[in-house]
């Protein structure tokens, strides 16, 4: 067992000792309920063969259609994908959305393969999975290093197969085939409202604040651009390869257009380059891990200085760290909350798309906001109620709804 499906059982056998759930199905979990690993050859554009790994884990459907992102990077594994694939399952359930849980991967790195080869790639992993998914079976949309674009493709080649234009298959898609108004920007704007959220809960006004937001992918660069916009003073953000600080704060347009130009965040005037683990360092008020799992554990966890944590990514605070936060008084807003507004959006997309009818901009941001205001009370109030942290706050949330689906449903 990997440290990721190991942390996934342990937040889960957490909530199980500080609540007793009475329901012996709930042990179906601690498994994934499918599990599609598959291998697979793509033509390269020199002609070669090249043998690609993918999965899909489908973790739990009690509550509706298995539903979560899928990843392209060159260390996916069963077991990470599993992990995120339970955690699908818990957030789907925190936010009260009709889905269960699943996620896929690619070990694949996208930095070293071509626009032709990606597409080929994704296709030919579509028509591999394509018997286990669909708009009432198993719903794929973006994860890391996967983008509209790569979601055009699988619901492009889903359609094929099936026959008929099904936009529903997947969610994340360009607005062009039926994507959502605010999808791209969802999870970002999510783990901001629940910001807004905490900040009135604990009496603190934001302005004047300092965030670190880590990852500069679709979550941590919309998350940068949208603390910005709203005045707040982001003083690190950072990149796979390397961060940058300048506590007089930094201005994330013109850091953008630079990152396009140079293709990196390093040598942005004025701003101070640091690596990754000094970022996660800083003495700052608000510190957003926004990029991959498991970089805040023991071995750096008495170095954190921020009051606040907002887990952007998945699964970025372990959890023998966060205890130990918790019991210092640092807050963990955890990732099945905190970056929720992704599938929340994917949700609204998939419901779209069924009905032939698309909403404005204004709409989406009000459902999100009132889904999330939802949420963010349940888990606050539980949390408070058991005295526990928001993470197993959450969870007991979460497990409460998918126990009521399990008994009412019988085996
Ligand atoms: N990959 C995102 C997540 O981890 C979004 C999943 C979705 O929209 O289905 O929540």
């Amino acid at each position: 067992m990997t440290n990721e499906i190991r942390e996934a059982l342990a937040q889960f056998d957490r909530a199980c000792e500080v609540y007793d759930f009475e329901c012996e199905e709930l042990e179906m979990l601690k498994y994934s309920q499918r599990i599609i690993e598959i291998a697979f050859p793509v033509r390269m554009d020199d002609g070669s063969f090249r043998v690609f790994r993918g999965y899909r884990v489908q973790h739990n459907d009690v509550r509706g259609p298995y539903k979560g992102g899928l990843r392209f990077h060159p260390e996916v594994n069963l077991d990470e994908v599993k992990a995120l694939a339970f955690w699908m399952t818990i957030k789907c359930a925190v936010a009260d959305i009709p889905y269960g849980g699943a996620k896929g991967g690619i070990k694949v790195d996208t930095k070293k393969v071509s626009k032709n080869e990606l597409e080929r790639i994704t296709r030919s992993y579509t028509r591999h999975i394509a018997e286990f998914i669909g708009p009432e079976k198993d719903i794929p949309a973006p994860d890391m290093y996967t983008n509209p674009q790569v979601m055009a493709w699988v619901m492009d080649e889903y359609s094929h197969i099936v026959g008929r234009n099904t936009p529903a298959a997947v969610t994340g898609k360009p607005l062009t085939i039926g994507g959502s108004l605010g999808r791209d920007t969802a999870t970002a704007q999510g783990g901001f409202y629940i910001l807004e959220m905490l900040f009135k809960e604990l009496k603190i006004k934001p302005a004047g604040l300092t965030f670190a937001v880590q990852g500069f992918g679709n979550a941590g660069m919309n998350m940068a651009k949208i603390l910005a916009a709203n005045n707040l003073k982001v003083v690190a953000v950072s990149d796979s390869s390397s961060g940058i600080h300048d506590p007089r704060g930094l201005d994330i347009e013109k850091l953008i257009v630079h990152k396009e130009k140079s293709g990196k965040l390093s040598g942005f005037a004025g701003a101070k380059t640091i690596t990754n683990e000094q970022l996660l360092e800083l003495p700052v008020k608000v510190l957003i891990p926004a990029a991959l799992e498991a970089v805040i554990t023991d071995a750096n966890v008495n170095k954190i200085k921020a009051d606040i944590i907002m887990e952007l990514a998945n699964g970025p605070v372990v959890m023998s760290a966060c205890q130990k936060l918790h019991k210092r008084g640092v807050m963990v807003v955890p990732d099945v909350l905190a970056n929720s507004g992704g599938v929340i959006v994917s949700y609204f997309e998939w419901v779209q798309n069924l009905r032939h009818f698309y909403w404005d901009m204004a709409k989406v941001q009000d459902h999100l906001k009132v889904q999330l205001s939802k949420a963010f009370k349940d888990v606050w109030q539980t949390a408070k109620k058991y005295d526990v942290n928001l993470r197993t706050g959450a969870y007991i949330v979460a497990l409460g709804k998918i126990t009521k689906a399990l008994n009412v449903r019988g085996t």
